[in-house]
C-alpha cells in the first residue's frame, strides 16, 4: 500500500464494504484499496454520513495524536480530504502527507475535510480556507473529484484557477487521481503532484515558500519531473503538450531512516476504529492485466524489518491496534516474524487484503490468534482460463485450498471479490463466478458443522472500468444493457443458496468512474455540473456522447491522457 495514493483498506479482520468500482482505480487484491461504505448512496461521491453532526471540537477530543503538528509557520497549510473525517481518517496517504508536511520547517499545517458541517473551514483552527496559503488536497478515488469543487465552492474560492487571484490559495492534489488521470479536474487545479509524496512535498513546499510569485512559482514547478502544472503543460485545446513524469520511490528511499509510513492519529471515527497504520512495501509481485498499480508501482520493494518493528514500538504508546497495509501485504519475506512480535506484545493486527499465494498457515495462523474472523481474497473470476488471461495464473484448486487454510487456522468468514465485464468474458465465465461459490461455501460449511456455527461468505461484484496505462487502457465497459443480463446471470445461478451474502454494483457509478478516468478536460464541465447539484441522471443525460466516448466505446484516436510515465522503481 501506498503512501501517495492509498489509502483505506479493508482489513482481514474488519467486515467492510463490498469493493466499489473505485477500487480498481489501483489494485484489485484490490481489495486492500479503498472501499469504504457509502453512507448513503451517492453516485458522484463516497461521502459518509455516520459522523455527520460531530463538531470539529469533538473529533479532535477523540483522537490520540502521535506527534502535534502546529497549524502556525512562515506557510500555512490546509491538508484535506475530499470525503468525510471519518474516510479521510482512514486513509494511510492522507494522515502521512498530513505528517510530512507539519514536519516541514516554518510550515504550519491544518486539515480539513468535507462533511457538509465541517466544510469552508480548517478543523483545527476553523481557519476560513480561504485564508490560507496553500490547500493541498490528497485524493485516491475519481468519484471524490465532486467534492474537490464543493469544498472550493464553501470556502468561496474560485472553482476555475484562471479565474482566481494572488490571495486565493494555492490548489495542489496528489493522490491517484493525479496520477490516473488528471485531465478532468485540470481546470480548478494549479498543481498535481505525481507519485509519491516524500518525493515531491519537501520540493513544492521549499518552491513554494521561496517564490512568493505565483506565475514564477507555476514557471519553475513545470520544468520539474513530477507534477503536472495545466496552465503550463496543457495547449488551448486542453490536450497535453509532451509527457510528464511520475516519480516512484526506489529502494534507497524505502531504506531510508524514518520512511516507513504511518498514521500518527487514531481515533474511534474511522473504518478501523482506534487503529494505526503502517505501510509494509510497494509494488507487486504481479501484473494483472487491468490494475494500475501493477503498472505504475513497479515491482515488489519492502521496507526493512527493522524499520516496521520501530513504527511498531512507537505507535503501540498511543493503540494496542495496529494494521499493516500494502498491495502485497503477504509477501513481505518477514511477515510471520513482525506478525510474532506484534504478538508477543498483545497488539491486536489486521492485514488488508491477501493475494491468494500468501494464504498459507505461516500468514494465517497468527493472524487468527490476534483476533481475525475474516479474511478477503480477490479471484477476479471464477475461470481458470480467463484468470489466466488476466496475468493472474492461480487455478481455482489453490483457491479453495487457501479457503480450506483460512477455516482450519480458525478464520470463519470470506470475503470475495469478483470484476464482470472483463475482455473475453463468456456466459460460462460468468456462471464459474457462481461455481467457485459453491465450492467455497461447501468448505466453510464443512468446517462450520465442526465448530457448530456457519461463517459468512460474502461476494463483491464490480465492473470492470478499464484504467489508463495497463493492458485493457482501450477496452470498451459493459453498457448499461449488457450489465444487467450478466448480473441476472449471476443471480440466477445463485438463487436459493443460502449463507451467500452478494453486493452487486452500481452500473451508474462505475460508468461515472470510467468517464473520469478516461475523460479529458472537457469533462469538468461534468463534474462541475455535478457539484452545482445536478442529479446524476441528467448530467449523464446531458454529456451522453461524452460519456459513451469514454466509457463503453473502444477510444481509437489519441486519448489525450496517455502522457504519464512511470520512472523505473528499482
Ligand atoms: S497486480 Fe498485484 S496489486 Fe494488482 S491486482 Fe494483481 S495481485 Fe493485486
Amino acid at each position: 500500500m501506498i503512501a501517495d495514493d492509498l489509502a483505506e483498506l479493508i482489513f482481514n479482520d474488519l467486515v467492510l464494504s463490498p469493493k466499489s468500482p473505485s477500487a480498481q482505480s489501483t489494485s484489485n487484491t484490490a481489495q486492500t484499496l479503498l472501499t469504504l461504505r457509502p453512507g448513503r448512496k451517492c453516485l458522484y461521491a463516497q461521502t459518509m454520513a455516520r459522523h455527520e453532526g460531530i463538531s470539529a471540537r469533538k473529533l479532535l477530543q477523540d483522537e490520540t495524536r502521535l506527534v502535534e503538528c502546529s497549524p502556525h509557520g512562515r506557510l500555512r497549510i490546509a491538508v484535506g480530504y475530499p470525503n468525510s473525517y471519518h474516510v479521510a481518517h482512514s486513509s494511510l496517504a492522507y494522515q502521512w502527507v498530513t505528517r510530512l508536511t507539519g514536519a516541514t520547517h516554518e510550515v504550519g499545517v491544518e486539515r480539513f475535510v468535507a462533511d457538509s458541517h465541517l466544510a469552508g473551514r480548517t478543523l483545527e483552527s476553523e481557519t476560513p480556507l480561504g485564508n490560507l496559503d496553500v490547500l493541498a488536497f490528497s485524493c485516491s478515488f475519481e468519484l471524490d473529484a465532486v467534492n474537490i469543487l464543493r469544498i472550493l465552492d464553501s470556502a468561496g474560492i474560485p472553482r476555475l484557477s484562471n479565474e482566481r487571484a494572488a490571495r486565493h490559495p494555492l490548489i495542489v492534489v496528489g493522490g491517484a487521481i493525479a496520477s490516473i488521470n488528471p485531465l478532468p479536474l485540470s481546470p480548478a487545479v494549479d498543481v498535481f503532484c505525481l507519485g509519491a509524496a516524500e518525493l515531491l512535498l519537501p520540493n513544492l513546499l521549499a518552491a513554494i515558500q521561496d517564490t512568493p510569485e505565483r506565475e514564477k512559482l507555476l514557471e519553475d514547478l513545470a520544468a520539474q519531473d513530477g507534477y503536472f502544472i495545466p496552465r503550463h503543460h496543457l495547449d488551448s485545446m486542453g490536450k497535453p503538450i509532451g509527457r510528464r513524469r511520475r516519480l516512484e520511490k526506489r529502494d534507497h528511499h524505502m531504506a531510508a531512516k524514518g520512511s516507513v509510513p504511518f498514521s500518527h492519529i487514531v481515533t474511534p471515527h474511522t473504518e478501523y476504529s482506534e487503529r494505526a497504520l503502517i505501510e509494509m512495501s510497494r509494488g507487486c509481485p504481479e501484473k494483472c492485466r487491468y490494475c494500475w498499480v501493477s503498472y505504475n508501482y513497479g515491482r515488489l520493494r519492502c521496507y526493512p524489518t527493522e524499520a516496521i518493528l520501530a513504527r511498531v514500538d512507537e505507535l503501540s504508546h498511543i493503540t494496542n491496534r495496529l494494521g499493516f497495509v500494502a498491495t502485497a501485504v503477504g509477501d513481505h519475506p518477514e511477515l510471520p516474524h513482525i506478525l510474532e512480535y506484534c504478538r508477543e506484545r498483545e497488539l491486536e493486527v489486521a492485514l488488508s487484503s491477501l493475494r491468494i499465494p500468501a494464504m498459507v498457515p505461516e500468514i494465517l495462523q497468527p493472524l487468527a490468534d490476534s483476533g481475525a474472523r475474516s479474511v478477503t481474497i480477490a479471484p477476479e473470476t471464477g475461470s481458470d482460463d480467463l484468470r489466466r488471461r488476466l496475468s493472474k495464473p492461480i487455478p481455482n484448486s489453490r483457491i479453495l485450498e487457501a479457503v480450506e487454510t483460512a477455516q482450519r487456522c480458525g478464520i470463519e468468514n470470506l470475503k470475495m471479490y469478483f470484476i464482470i465485464g472483463l475482455p473475453g468474458e463468456s456466459d460460462d465465465d460468468i456462471r464459474s463466478i457462481s461455481t467457485l461459490l459453491r465450492e467455497s461455501r461447501a468448505t466453510i460449511l464443512g468446517h462450520a458443522r465442526q465448530r457448530g456455527r456457519m461463517g459468512n461468505l460474502h461476494a463483491g461484484i464490480s465492473i470492470l472500468v478499464p484504467k489508463p496505462y495497463t493492458p485493457y487502457h482501450r477496452e470498451a465497459m459493459l453498457t448499461a444493457a449488457e450489465a444487467r443480463r450478466r448480473i441476472r446471470i449471476l443471480r440466477q445461478e445463485l438463487k436459493g443458496m443460502p449463507n451467500i451474502k452478494l453486493d452487486i454494483p452500481s452500473y451508474g457509478q462505475a460508468r461515472w468512474q470510467g468517464y473520469l478516468s478516461r475523460g479529458g478536460v472537457q469533462a469538468f464541465h461534468a463534474i462541475s455540473a455535478a457539484a452545482s447539484g445536478s442529479a446524476p441522471k441528467q448530467v449523464m443525460a446531458d454529456y451522453k456522447q461524452a460519456v459513451d466516448a469514454a466509457t463503453t466505446s473502444q477510444p481509437t484516436d489519441d486519448p489525450g491522457w496517455s502522457f504519464i510515465s512511470s520512472a523505473p522503481s528499482g
